[in-house]
């Protein structure tokens, strides 16, 4: 089963509009938006991970250089 890009909930296909809608929050989707949001916040979230990467590497870099 398919879970919502925004909540995590499931969601139900509606067979006659051919889209998805969510039970959590009540979003309507087309299998094209949800492979759409997924992919943007898979992304992010990557973006984000490498942000924290540098901020680290740098941290590391300020305290050994403070020795
Ligand atoms: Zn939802």
């Amino acid at each position: 089963m398919r879970s919502c890009p925004y909540c995590g909930a499931p969601l139900t296909f509606e067979r006659m509009e051919k889209i998805y809608t969510c039970s959590g929050c009540g979003a309507a989707l087309s299998l094209q938006d949800i492979v759409e949001l997924r992919e943007r916040a898979r992304a992010e979230k990557e973006k984000t991970f490498k942000e924290k990467r540098r901020h680290e590497e740098y941290l590391e870099w300020w305290l050994s250089s403070k020795k």
